[in-house]
């Protein structure tokens, strides 16, 4: 399979290794969106994160810790965005689970999460909210 990011894993295209354990990876983004801009992978291909186990879902979650301590430790931001693009409708380019790893500084003119989407449902919360029980 043809994946830029199995690739860096391999070793056939280099990156700029942030931190790694046996099962992820995270490296310095090549088009960064903020000094720092993370991405961190699993070393072993997964779509999306919806196909990850239980037990690869509870490594990535260190993992990301993990890279952001090293991230505090060489940059000092004074804060984090992290999170990833869920399929195409999510905004994934690449079709190898990412997580990105944004430091933020004060006043560096970035948004919250919140700046991500601005689509409600014209159904009410309180409406939504019977589909969930
Ligand atoms: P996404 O839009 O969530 O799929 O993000 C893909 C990210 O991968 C983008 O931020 C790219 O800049 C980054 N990227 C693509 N190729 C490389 C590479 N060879 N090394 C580092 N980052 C990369
Ligand atoms: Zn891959």
């Amino acid at each position: 399979m043809d994946c830029i990011f199995c690739d860096i894993v391999s070793g056939s295209v280099p990156n700029h290794t942030v931190y790694q354990d046996e099962n992820f990876l995270a490296f310095l983004d090549i088009f960064p969106h903020a000094k720092g801009h993370t991405v961190l992978i699993p070393k072993a291909h997964r779509d999306n994160f919806a196909v990850l186990t239980d037990e690869e879902t509870s490594g990535l979650a260190l993992a990301i810790k993990k890279a952001m301590e090293k991230v505090q430790m060489v940059l000092n931001p004074d804060g984090f965005n992290v999170g990833w693009n869920e399929d195409p409708a999510g905004g994934q380019v690449v079709p190898h689970l990412h997580v990105h790893i944004f430091p933020r500084y004060n006043g560096d003119g970035g948004g919250s999460m919140h700046s991500i989407i601005k689509n409600p449902s014209q159904t009410p919360v309180n409406e939504l909210a019977k589909k969930f029980v």
